[in-house]
């Protein structure tokens, strides 16, 4: 098959859909992959690693779309470029098609079969092509909050691990999924003092044993909400209902109790956000403040550090990826997990929560 890597074009957006570990891959599996110039600049991988890896670097993207026979991406197709897909062709990327019927719309007209890493599972339930991004997120939700609770950045001016002789600060992390774990890796590591509150008590069993009494575990209720939020100095929103908004856990009226100063960093902001008074921001004005409390609500985290995602998202991406490129739509067919991933075929939505959302028949 042959395989292509457009430059990404959505604002902000550094990732690429093929690392050149990737395409020595696809090049080992016998496929030809063909690069758009440029693709890894953002990841600083130059066409020359590419061609060293046993990729073509071609001039523009026009190229990729109408040569490839499978499009491997990061961002959901722009109008420019699902114009330019076509019937017969495979679209393996991140859709998000549910808030987005325009988009829906366009794939449906082109013809082409797309297969959404958002929707794929496995065999735990889990989403493993998102949990990459979240890994991410989780982590630099600490960093995030460690700067903005710097002075001047309009924090309290407290030091996370504190220093010998003066406690270290406090943090409280909502949801112990994907993200919750990963900050508190991040926080334990940098000797704060860490309390996870979760509403699953097997998830809370699970987290206690991991950090070996390192973390407080409570299970979350308005009541512990509250009192934890109250004293802390950094709050981690990343809760996630499946198929649901955000919900609204932390109140206007509880961001009063909270310390002058203190801040919250709503991982959850991409679902809509777990605090009452999370808006979207963006990494080039990251940070707001509401009652003397510094919101950080960026929406697509990971694309802070793009070097990391890509790398992570790849290794994700890559066996289904595999599968698909060795044996088409036969791998769909043959596997349930890759299945759940295609969201459109041929002019019809073929996954259900995307086509109740939007209304079409499955
Ligand atoms: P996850 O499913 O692994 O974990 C969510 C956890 O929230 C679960 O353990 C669940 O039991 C818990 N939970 C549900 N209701 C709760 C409640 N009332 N109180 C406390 N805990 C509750 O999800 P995840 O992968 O960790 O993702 C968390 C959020 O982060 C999602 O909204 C996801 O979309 C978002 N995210 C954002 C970015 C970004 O760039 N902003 C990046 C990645 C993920």
């Amino acid at each position: 098959m042959r395989v292509g890597c457009p430059k990404e074009i959505k604002n902000h957006e550094y990732r690429v859909g093929l690392t050149p570990g990737a395409v020595r891959e696809y090049v080992a599996h016998g496929h030809e992959v063909i690069i758009e110039t440029q693709a890894g600049a953002g990841i600083g991988a130059d066409d020359s690693s590419y061609i060293a890896a046993g990729a073509k670097i071609v001039g523009s993207a026009k190229e990729i779309f109408e040569r490839s026979d499978m499009v491997v991406k990061v961002k959901e197709p722009q109008p420019a470029e699902w114009a330019q897909l076509r019937d017969g062709q495979i679209l393996y990327t991140y859709l998000h098609l549910a808030p987005d019927p325009e988009q829906t719309k366009g794939l449906l007209a082109s013809g082409v079969t797309a297969v959404a890493y958002e929707t794929v599972t496995d065999e735990r339930g889990g989403l493993p092509l998102l949990a990459p991004m979240s890994e991410v997120a989780g982590r630099l939700a600490i960093q995030a909050g460690a700067t903005a609770l710097q002075k001047a950045n309009g924090g309290r001016g407290i030091l996370l691990g504190g220093v010998p002789g003066v406690l270290p600060a406090k943090v409280t992390v909502i949801g112990g999924g994907v993200v919750g774990l990963q900050s508190a890796r991040m926080a334990v590591g940098l000797g704060a003092d860490v309390t996870i509150l979760d509403r699953s008590l097997p998830r809370l069993r699970q987290l206690d044993e991991m950090f070996h009494g390192r973390i407080h575990t409570r299970y979350s209720t308005i009541d512990a909400l509250e009192e934890e939020v109250y004293f802390a100095d950094l709050v981690i929103g990343a809760v996630l209902i499946p198929g649901a908004a955000a919900p609204k856990l932390v109140t206007r009226e509880m961001l009063t109790g909270m310390r002058k100063g203190a801040v919250i960093v709503d991982v959850a902001i991409d679902q809509g956000g777990c605090f009452e008074t999370s808006h979207a921001t963006t990494h080039s004005d990251p940070t707001y403040e509401v009652d003397g409390v510094i919101h950080y609500c960026v929406a697509n985290m990971p694309g802070a550090v793009p070097v990391t995602s890509a790398h992570a998202l790849n290794n994700a991406t890559l066996v289904h990826g595999l599968a698909l490129a060795d044996r088409g739509l036969r791998a769909i067919a043959e596997d349930r997990h890759l299945r759940n991933g295609l969201n459109i075929h041929r002019g019809k939505v073929t996954n259900k929560p995307v086509a109740e959302a939007l209304g079409y028949d499955v």
